[in-house]
């Protein structure tokens, strides 16, 4: 005596995931909160694990609940902001709205890349962040042949 199955399945199209988000459902699921920012931010400048930029010291930093973009060294006690030396590290505006305006550039420009991606943001490894970005002025528009 069974019913007949009147639901119906729905496909879902199996999404792969990608380090950057081609389109604006990607780009909530990769980044739908502070913490997936903050983490993105965390790879992005320590891909082979918090560094100390004082003290070279290498390990897992500790992490303070109310500010959570800050590190502190376990050796020389010091704070590294995750923001610090980015775009990001003066303002009050949530790291959401950085990074998606990052995306809305990297993604409506052909050939950007999410190393684009991460230059927009100014997120630097600590490695090459001992080079000043200052070079950072933008082009006049006038094209060469
Ligand atoms: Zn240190």
């Amino acid at each position: 005596m069974g019913k007949p199955n009147s639901l119906r399945l729905i496909d879902d199209d199996s999404v792969t995931e990608q380090s950057s988000p081609k389109s604006f459902p990607d780009f909530q699921r990769i980044f739908p909160n502070e913490e997936a920012c903050r983490t993105y931010l965390y790879t992005a400048r320590f891909p082979n694990g918090f560094a100390c930029p004082y003290c070279n010291w290498t390990g897992k930093p500790h992490r303070f609940q109310n500010q959570t973009d800050m590190l502190r060294c376990r050796s020389c006690k010091r704070n590294t902001r995750l923001t610090g030396g980015t775009i990001m590290q003066k303002s009050k505006v949530p790291l959401n709205t950085w990074f998606w305006g990052a995306f809305l550039v990297t993604s409506l420009t052909p050939g950007m890349s999410a190393l684009q991606f991460q230059k927009m943001l100014g997120i630097k490894t600590i490695r090459d962040g001992v080079q000043h970005a200052t070079q950072a002025s933008c082009c006049d528009g006038t094209a060469r042949t």
